[in-house]
């Protein structure tokens, strides 16, 4: 069981649940990080004492310095900063959950130093997958999924002493907001659109990412490495309702679920707990006031992100890696008006056409796929 965390991302969405949790099972916080929002990693600093406090952004930490001149808190920045809180002695467990592959690093030398990881960032095992579960065999280190649709399936998998049994992974997909639109449509869908979630509520980048289903498609690339299957074995259904979370079924025909509200507070806590469950505060779900629950499969003429993230999975090599770093740097700029929504794929599949995949990459491979994806995503 966790007992001190260490917080990548600590004022996202993610971040700011999982002191929420911390706050509920008295967990200790031994380091908080953040990029630049420097009001509310104060308030946190001041409630929860880490030792360590960084501010990835430098004018940030300088800010935070001096707000912090009362307390006996060290303020680091930039990825040295984020380095350092990954693996500080004082915690057990690391919270990865800042967005997108600047998390590969810290998570790889969280993994050396033995941390249990809760690992929310899911763009790490996209990018670097085999290096990361390599690693964490190598060094014995717990990698626990905070993913809604990997805690589903990491929970349908208790019990279960030879993976050989599994037939396949269901994941779950709320289709997000542009569910049933076609492909025309939804060329004139605009920021505003797609960060009206359904039912989930999120940061903005993993926000879009539903919304173009590439969230699918990094969730399906992450399950293949948490849970060792080739892409075959990992399928997508929409399920509007988002309240069965995800389905493993056996080589029998059996198939077992993990439902609840949608909450993430439920993934992160545990994360912390298993292979115990703690007692929760949060809304239960009631099955005769839920509704009916749909399953349908998923449009990928339309949704053509899903597609290309299979396509980059049976590639293997940096192709995943190329994928995940144009995507972030087309949501960006789709988030600053400057693309449309179907550009996103458009620069993806640019990127992938213009990017070499390399094959048994290192990890300075893959940090170089990631460069030059971006600069093929906005060029
Ligand atoms: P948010 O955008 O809400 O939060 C991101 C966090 O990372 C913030 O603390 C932010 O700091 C920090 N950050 C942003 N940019 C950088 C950077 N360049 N370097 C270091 N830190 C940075 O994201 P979410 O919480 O929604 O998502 C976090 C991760 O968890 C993502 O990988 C996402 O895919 C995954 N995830 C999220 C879910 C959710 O429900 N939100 C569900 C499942 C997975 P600041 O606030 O100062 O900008
Ligand atoms: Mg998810």
């Amino acid at each position: 069981m966790t007992k001190t965390i260490s917080l990548l991302g600590a004022t996202g969405s993610i971040g700011r649940q999982t002191l929420q949790v911390a706050r509920e099972l008295g967990l200790g916080v031994a380091a908080l990080t953040a990029h630049r929002q420097v009001d509310l990693i104060e308030q946190q600093a001041r409630e929860f004492h880490p030792e360590l406090v960084v501010m990835t952004d430098a004018a940030a930490a300088g800010e935070l310095r001096l707000r912090l001149s009362d307390l006996p808190i060290r303020v680091m920045t930039g990825e040295e900063g984020l380095l350092e809180a990954a693996t500080l002695e004082s915690a057990d467990t690391v919270v990865t959950a800042v967005v997108g592959s600047v998390g590969l690093r810290p998570t790889l030398q969280a993994i050396e130093k033995k941390k249990r990881i809760a690992l929310a960032n899911k763009e790490t095992l996209v990018c670097a997958g085999e290096l990361v579960m390599a690693a964490a065999r190598a060094h014995g280190a717990q990698i626990l999924p905070v993913d809604s649709e990997h805690s589903a399936i990491f929970q349908s998998l208790q019990g279960c002493r030879d993976r050989s049994e599994v037939a396949r992974l269901i994941l779950t997909c709320s289709g997000g907001p542009f569910f049933g639109r076609s492909y025309e449509e939804l060329e004139h869908m605009t920021p505003a659109h797609a960060l009206k979630h359904p039912n989930w509520s999120m940061g903005a980048k993993i926000t879009v990412d539903s919304a173009t289903l590439m969230n699918k498609g990094l969730e399906v690339i992450e399950a293949m490495h948490l849970y060792d299957l080739p892409v075959e074995q990992v399928d997508v259904v929409i399920h509007r309702q988002s309240i069965v979370h995800s389905l493993v079924e056996y080589r029998d025909g059996a198939m077992i679920a993990q439902l609840g509200t949608p909450d993430m507070k439920l993934p992160i806590r545990y994360a912390f707990t298993w292979p115990h469950r703690a007692a929760s505060p949060d809304r239960r779900l009631d099955l005769l006031t839920c509704g009916d629950l749909t399953f349908r499969a998923p449009d990928t003429e339309a949704f053509r992100c899903l597609k290309i993230a299979r396509e980059c999975a049976k590639t293997g090599g940096t192709a995943c890696a190329i994928m995940n770093a144009a995507n972030e740097a087309a949501v960006m700029a789709f988030l600053r008006g400057e693309i449309g929504f179907n550009d996103i794929a458009r620069r993806v599949e640019s990127a992938l056409s213009r990017v070499e995949v390399k094959y048994e990459p290192s990890l300075a491979d893959i940090l170089e796929a990631d460069r030059l994806a971006r600069l093929a995503a906005v060029n």
